[in-house]
């Protein structure tokens, strides 16, 4: 069996790796780097710029850990020779783990040609791949409306920003989701200005209220300027910045605005009609519980898939369709439950969550036991001079069952696991107080909250 896959970001390396593993022949087509979008442009890059920021933040605060006060200086050359050395390092790693499995790795831009045939354009000319089973796993890219003129040195996307040309003296920046708010808080940790356009009236429009409360408070602690109700409808430069128009004849304006407005996924060259494979109509590739589009042996995962946008559910998409094509339906196959994915938003406190939300259960009429603990009661959180934030989490009132939870404070982006093993095992709330944690931790919030 022949398996081509079409794009090295999570999923399609994950699975590469799985299906060799298991004893399938697999080639690769990526375009640009082994690790994708995610290694070079958006997760890594994003993660390693806010741990900088978050460096410059804690030194600041140094006074709180007993420490005359320090003032760090950013310098931009080096935070670059950081990020690069970061995001080839785990290139390098991927592609020497893909290629000990005896991947076959083919650089160039890949298309379907037929419903098993896949076409790569490399260095040396075209190459004519049959696949038995093909996996269609481009990614996405930043979304860019007309109405924003998009250069790269004022008007950003998040790609432009790793780090920019010169840190913006004020930055505004264009949409309140996850992405938006991580770049609020990157840039005005590192020393911008910032303005953020909030469409509604609450940042993580999606999010729990009392969570998205937090982030503002700690927004406007930071100076950060909130324009709520607003929704940008033009940028424009002006002599020497930026000016964002709004719908209610609002402006904001800086030196630098950056666009956080969503994605769109890269559909559009891989000429899907030659082989059947259909799209919706934003561009993405319908899939079903096992990640088969509408042709069988023809899967897609990660962006284009249109599931949840996370590096997370990309690779384990991937390991799913390594295990499907490999054994089919012969042997049971757990099927993904996207519910159950944990997420995190990379803010100062980070916020984290979970499986079922308490909105969604009140809105499903659902019967839930909801426990909350302030870090202000764990040890750690003031040794760690840091006691923002809580612990939330959601049981069934009748067996115990861990069925959800929220964090926000530190670390919580590492403390969620604990609940999202619970989430995925259908542990019970009681499992989680029996477990004997390390004293001082913030991990004993947990198990005071499930208490
Ligand atoms: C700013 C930002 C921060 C993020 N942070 C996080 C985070 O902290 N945690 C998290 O879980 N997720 C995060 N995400 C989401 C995450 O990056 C994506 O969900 C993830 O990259 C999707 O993986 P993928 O495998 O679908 O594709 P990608 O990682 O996008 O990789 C796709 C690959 O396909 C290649 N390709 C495209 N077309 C072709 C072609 N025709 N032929 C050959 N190769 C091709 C591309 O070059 C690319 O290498 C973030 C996203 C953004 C924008």
């Amino acid at each position: 069996m022949h398996f081509v896959v079409l794009g090295g970001g999570p999923a399609g390396t994950q699975a590469a790796m799985d299906a060799a593993r298991l004893g399938v022949e697999v080639t690769l087509v990526e375009r640009d780097v082994i690790g994708g979008a995610t290694d070079m442009w958006d997760c890594i890059p994003s993660k390693a710029m806010i741990a900088t920021g978050g460096a410059m933040s804690f030194l600041d605060r140094s006074d709180g850990m007993g420490l005359a006060p320090v003032r760090p200086h950013l310098d931009l050359e080096r935070l670059r020779q950081r990020i690069g050395s970061i995001t080839s390092r785990l290139g390098r790693a991927t592609e020497t783990i893909l290629t000990s499995q005896d991947v076959r790795l083919l650089r160039g831009e890949g298309r379907l040609a037929g419903p098993h045939t896949v076409v790569a354009e490399t260095a040396d000319g075209p190459v004519e791949l049959e696949g038995d089973a093909i996996l269609l796993s481009t990614g996405s890219r930043p979304r860019v409306p007309d109405w924003a003129p998009v250069d790269g040195d004022r008007v950003l996307v998040t790609r432009d920003a790793y780090p920019p040309k010169e840190l913006p003296r004020h930055l505004v920046v264009i949409g309140s989701g996850v992405t938006g708010v991580e770049f609020v808080h990157m840039f005005s940790s590192l020393g911008s200005e910032v303005t953020l356009v909030v469409s509604r009236q609450q940042v993580l429009p999606s999010k729990d209220p009392e969570v998205a409360a937090v982030l503002e408070e700690n927004f406007l602690r930071r100076g950060v300027k909130l324009m709520k109700g607003a929704r940008a409808v033009a940028v424009e430069r002006t002599g020497d910045g930026v000016a964002v128009r709004c719908d209610d004849g609002r402006a904001a304006t800086g030196s630098h605005a950056l666009l956080a407005i969503g994605s769109l996924p890269n559909s559009e060259s891989l000429a899907l009609h030659t082989a059947g494979v259909v799209v919706d109509a934003h561009g993405y590739v319908p899939v079903n519980h096992h990640c088969q589009t509408n042709v069988p042996h023809i899967y897609a995962a990660g962006d284009l898939s249109g599931k949840l946008p996370l590096s997370s559910v990309a690779s384990m998409q991937g390991r799913k369709i390594a295990e499907h094509v490999v054994v089919g339906h012969t042997v049971a196959h757990r099927h993904l439950n996207y519910d159950k994915a944990a997420s995190a938003i990379f803010t100062e406190p980070e916020i984290a969550d979970v499986g079922l939300a308490e909105a969604d259960a009140f809105a499903e009429g659902r019967k839930i036991r909801v426990t909350k603990v302030p870090f202000a009661a764990t040890a750690k959180a003031l040794i760690n001079d840091d006691a923002r934030g809580f612990v939330k989490i959601v049981s069934d009132p009748a067996t115990g069952v861990v069925l959800g939870g929220s964090i926000v404070g530190q670390h919580a982006a590492e403390l969620i696991s604990v609940i999202a093993l619970a989430v995925t095992a259908g542990l019970r709330v009681q499992d989680i107080v029996e477990s004997m944690l390390v004293h001082p931790t913030l991990s004993e919030a947990l198990a005071d909250a499930a208490e």
